[in-house]
């Protein structure tokens, strides 16, 4: 990944790609402190924009608050920093990754002096998801390990110290023949995959778990709103359990990565009628569709009130 062309956006300056390095004693490296944002770009009839940056950039400033990391940059400039890097980069179909991360000043919990900066990269995306993942869904497992809880910490900040314990539960899942794991809060209910979050349809109802331990995702609002105000869909958030998840219609996954992805299996168990392929009649393809059109500025009279997710780059 380092050995390519292009430029990263480090603090306001352009970095070619290959001299974006960092000090070995940078303190992010060390104690895990730092938050991110993942964030998509699309091709769209009109040209490539940025998917709801709004929002995932007033989510890595509030991430940053929460952390006590004090920013010097306003959401207008890391908006535009994130439509300059895709155009320098010449990207449409793209993944950013701006992260705010301290410096390599001092050492230490104690370390005073530290600098805040941020980054953003961008690369090509490709075909991330799969087309057969998109329709067959994923397999996944129940970890052991329990996702955070709200005194352990801040469970709505996309901290990347909260990856370690996101990769303990995944790695264990993919090594049991598994595509994903299904992480429960410290109390036994449902919280979210290692980074997606999780819903599920029961009786023509849809639920997902409240932000407690799950991250508060982008694509998990963009559902809500579309289930909600294109389908005429209720969409409970309360606590899950494992069983009704077992016991559910339909189950899928959001995240801006994975976009909607169905869950076939937990733990051995089939969810639903799912055959080999979901059904194009179900709410999670339906969902699905709307979303592929929403992204892709594909916006017909039903999708037009969310022109506003859309920034041209
Ligand atoms: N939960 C976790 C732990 C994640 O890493 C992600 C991906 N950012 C999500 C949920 C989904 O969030 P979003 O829809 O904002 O990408």
């Amino acid at each position: 990944l380092c050995e390519r062309e292009g430029w990263l956006w480090n603090n306001g300056d352009w970095l070619p790609w290959r001299e974006a390095k960092t000090h070995m004693l940078t303190h992010t490296l060390h104690y895990g402190m730092g938050c991110f944002e993942g964030v998509r770009s699309y091709e769209g009839p009109n040209g490539a924009h940025l998917f709801r940056v709004a929002e995932h950039t007033r989510r890595l400033l509030d991430s940053a608050h929460a952390l006590d990391m004090p920013l010097a940059w306003s959401a207008e400039r890391l908006i535009d920093a994130q439509r300059e890097c895709l155009r320098r980069n010449d990207l449409t179909n793209a993944y950013l990754k701006p992260t705010v991360y301290f410096g390599a000043e001092s050492m230490g919990l104690r370390a005073t002096g530290l600098t805040t900066n941020v980054m953003i990269a961008a690369w090509d995306l490709g075909d991330y998801i799969s087309a057969s993942a998109a329709r067959q869904g994923l397999r996944a497992l129940t970890s052991s390990w329990a996702r955070h809880h709200v005194n352990i910490s801040l469970c709505r900040a996309k901290t990347n110290g909260h990856y370690v314990n996101s990769m303990l539960a995944l790695n264990t899942a993919i090594k049991a023949g598994f595509d994903e794991t299904l992480m429960l809060d410290p109390e036994g209910y449902v919280a979210e995959a290692s980074s997606a979050n999780v819903f599920l349809l029961r009786d023509g109802v849809l639920h997902t778990p409240e932000v407690t331990s799950c991250l508060q995702g982008i694509t998990r609002d963009s559902v809500i709103r579309l289930a909600r105000e294109v389908l005429g869909l209720q969409v409970h958030e309360r606590r899950i359990t494992r069983d009704e998840l077992y016991t559910a219609d339909e189950a899928f996954l959001t995240g801006t990565a994975a976009e909607i992805l169905p869950l076939r299996e937990l733990d051995g168990r089939r969810i639903g009628r799912a055959g080999e392929t979901i059904d194009q009649d179900s709410v999670t393809a339906r969902l699905q569709h709307l979303y592929r059109r929403v992204t892709r500025a594909e916006l017909g009279d039903d999708l037009t009130g969310f022109r506003d997710w859309l920034t041209a780059i």
